[in-house]
């Protein structure tokens, strides 16, 4: 991975964060400056030509502008990439793109050299560049949404493994006892306790326990819940135990695999980090190697939603544009 001090390159990389909701686009420099950037509905279908349709006339409408040229594409999708970058493998929540070669068709209707990416392997390189993760070799992000994605770099490298499906993070088995099953088809899965989900799973499971509760007069969200929580009531607080003692058991096996630098926590759910931090810390300094755990710092992500568009383009800036 180059160095940030590089002059700036004075192109322009077509970023794209294909979401299973939403599909956001930016034009971003090789120093992370975003030039333009939209937000729409990711279009939904049979077959994946609504998304590349959508691609296609976003680029259009973008590629007329007077400015720097844009040199390559880099997309991200919410689900596991092949080794070369170019067919999607599985995306369980865009299952139109499943053995897709994305790249092919749209390096033939973009006209630019297209790399794929998983999201989040892409959240972890955005970090290390420009974010928490900073002057770091070896990282690992979690990133707590919807569900739970992970990304791994090692001395430097994104970590992709040998099969592309490296930093499956959520899907690394915490409780095999629990009963709960997983879209994956596992049981017991990180993200069936440590997901914006699961805070709302967890809290209308418990919802009898606690009658007092605010949160049973209202709909239920995982920000609903932080801001009960942050108010003190008990049911909010006791999920955000649960949810940090989850979280932490995940981490501590982390830090035993891979013994990385700092481990970056993304996505919504990090809002709750003054309610489930002390029961995250407290798991892994049990469970982790002691001397290590000490060292291990373990930090909120600071690039946002962007982290999975920078690192695109980094991706694209290191491995397309010589
Ligand atoms: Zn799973």
């Amino acid at each position: 991975m180059r160095e940030t001090s590089q002059p700036v390159n004075p192109a322009l990389v077509f970023a794209v964060d294909l979401g299973g909701t939403y599909l956001r686009i930016a034009l971003v420099d090789s120093s992370g400056k975003i030039h333009q950037q939209s937000k729409q509905r990711t279009p939904k279908g049979e077959s994946p030509d609504c998304v590349v349709k959508a691609l296609v006339t976003a680029a259009g409408n973008w590629k007329s502008d007077d400015g720097p040229p844009i040199v390559a594409a880099s997309i991200l999708v919410p689900g596991t990439v092949d080794t070369n970058n170019a067919t999607v493998i599985q995306a369980p929540n865009l299952p139109s793109l499943t053995n897709y070669s994305l790249k092919a068709v749209l390096e033939d209707r973009l006209g630019w050299p297209v790399l794929l990416e998983n999201d989040a392997n892409a959240a972890a390189v955005g970090e290390m560049w420009l974010g928490a993760a900073r002057d770091c070799r070896d990282v690992v992000s979690v990133t707590l949404g919807t569900g739970v994605g992970g990304g791994v770099i090692l001395d430097g490298e994104l970590w992709r493994g040998a099969h592309g499906s490296a930093g499956e993070i959520g899907h690394t088995t915490v409780d095999p006892f629990s009963g709960l099953k997983c879209k994956c088809g596992n049981v017991g899965c990180l993200e069936l306790f440590a997901s914006a989900t699961a805070i709302v799973r967890m809290t209308r499971e418990n919802l009898s326990r606690f009658p007092g509760s605010a949160l049973n007069r209202e709909e239920l969200t995982a920000e609903g819940v932080y801001e009960a929580g942050r108010d003190g009531d008990a049911l909010a607080l006791s999920v955000f135990e649960k949810f940090g003692t989850y979280l932490g058991i995940g981490l501590a096996n982390l830090i035993n695999i891979f013994d990385p630098e700092i481990i970056v926590i993304a996505g919504g759910a990090v809002n709750g980090w003054s309610l489930f931090a002390s029961y995250m810390q407290r798991e892994v300094n049990e469970r982790a190697v002691r001397a290590t755990a000490q060292q291990v710092k373990i930090a909120a992500a600071q690039c946002g939603d962007n982290a999975g568009l920078l690192g695109a383009v980094r991706l694209a800036f290191d491995d397309l544009v010589r």
